[in-house]
């Protein structure tokens, strides 16, 4: 693997795997913050005097016409994509009407230094999705160099994200800016952490989280646990949850997981009290309680009062934080003060020295409503993906650069 900022691309043909998944509606795209993430990688290419050739997925487009057969291809198109990074970029983006094929073949050829070309959906062929050899190589010829900039899907084994690196040997190969701090951003925290490291993880489901905790297990010093998932842990100690979320068929898990983190030394906090409501509602009637006293009838949809003093003393002591997963129903009004001081004490934190990283979709949705992401050492753009990575699992596209 070879680095991208050492690397110079002049006169050279950078390809390059983005992630364009970026929300459409009716042709305009509503938010582009995967597009301007991807601008540095873009950017440093051009003003080396290369070119680019850009590849992406957009949505599920064989699926949802399976699903729906009034939908067509061009349903899925990432044309608009082309026509809003030109604004972005201030040049003239070209486009090719499929990502393979005569069209693509001839536009790759014939770009220039400093031009830019983004290929038709890739997902519009289901070889991309089954990571088929034939098809990547295909892809692979347009370029001179492979640069992944797609963390959001490098825990995908795709053939433009992790099959294609095997046709570029490996001083071609590299990651791009973002996926270069991603991975950085990650490894620091999973490998070269400061104690106390504290994990904060929440989230509706213990059932989409045990594997992050399990690993966490052997390198944590404190998992805080707040969320929905927390009611499946006092249930299993035998509390009163009322109506809070809860998964039945987990909770001796729930039970193995605390006696687990015993065994290794590693302090696991549930918030000792929550604010409840009568329904799932922003109107509901709300109140608090003990978290393992919640009266039938009530459910637990925010940390109350004592676990967010509790949980911000530790946060205020961590040297590093990775946060997961917001501690209450965050979108409602009513129900978002736990978690809006949770962010706000993670800040705090890093502003005092800290590393903190906030990965996962609905924890980066939070701390980009409380205008709190540029506050903290990293916001991590892949949520799947830093998942796995947190789990312990091997990321296929960043050992297809690594380990190629
Ligand atoms: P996840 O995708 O698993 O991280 O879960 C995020 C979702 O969990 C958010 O939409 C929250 O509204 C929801 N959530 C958080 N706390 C609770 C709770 N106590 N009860 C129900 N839903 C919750």
């Amino acid at each position: 693997m070879s680095r991208f900022t050492d690397h110079n691309f002049k006169s050279q043909k950078a390809l390059i795997r983005v992630d364009f998944n970026v929300p459409i509606k009716n042709g305009v795209i509503t938010d582009d913050t995967r597009m301007t993430a991807a601008l540095p990688t873009i950017k440093k290419v051009l003003a080396d005097g290369g070119a680019v050739i850009l590849m992406s997925h957009w949505g599920r487009p064989l699926k949802d016409i399976e699903k729906k057969p009034e939908l067509t291809l061009a349903d899925f198109t990432l044309k608009p994509v082309a026509e809003h990074l030109s604004k972005l970029l201030g040049l003239d983006v070209q486009f090719a009407a499929d990502c393979i094929g005569e069209d693509a073949a001839e536009k790759a050829k014939n770009l220039q230094a400093g031009q830019v070309l983004l290929l038709e959906n890739l997902r519009y062929y289901k070889q991309e999705e089954k990571g088929d050899k034939d098809f990547a190589e295909k892809l692979s010829k347009y370029g001179d160099v492979y640069v992944n900039d797609a963390f959001g899907t490098a825990h995908r084994a795709h053939a433009s994200t992790a099959v294609i690196a095997q046709f570029f040997p490996g001083d071609k190969k590299m990651f791009g800016l973002l996926m270069e701090g991603e991975v950085a951003a990650a490894e620091k925290v999973m490998f070269n952490n400061q104690k106390p490291f504290v994990a904060i993880i929440g989230g509706a489901k213990v059932s989409d989280k045990i594997l992050i905790i399990e690993n966490l297990l052997d390198r944590a010093t404190d998992i805080i646990i707040g969320g929905g998932m927390a009611y499946t842990f006092f249930k299993a100690e035998g509390g009163k949850i009322g109506n809070s979320l809860c998964e039945n068929d987990r909770l001796d898990m729930a039970l193995e997981l605390l006696k687990k983190a015993e065994e290794k030394g590693v302090s696991i906090h549930l918030p000792a009290d929550s604010i409840t409501a009568d329904r799932f509602a922003a109107d509901a009637t709300s109140s608090s309680a003990l978290s393992n006293e919640i009266p039938d009838g009530w459910m637990g949809l925010d940390i109350g009062q004592m676990a967010t003093e509790q949980f911000k003393k530790i946060i205020g002591e961590a040297k590093t934080i990775l946060w997961n997963g917001p501690m209450g129903v965050f979108e409602m009004e009513k129900f978002q003060h736990g978690t809006k001081s949770i962010a706000e004490a993670v800040v705090a934190a890093t502003a005092h020295g800290a590393y903190s990283l906030v990965g996962g979709g609905d924890s980066v949705a939070a701390v980009n409503k409380f205008h709190l992401a540029d506050k903290v050492s990293y916001v991590s753009t892949g949520g799947g993906a830093m998942l796995e990575y947190f789990e312990g699992k091997e990321l296929p596209g960043i050992a297809a650069i690594t380990k190629g």
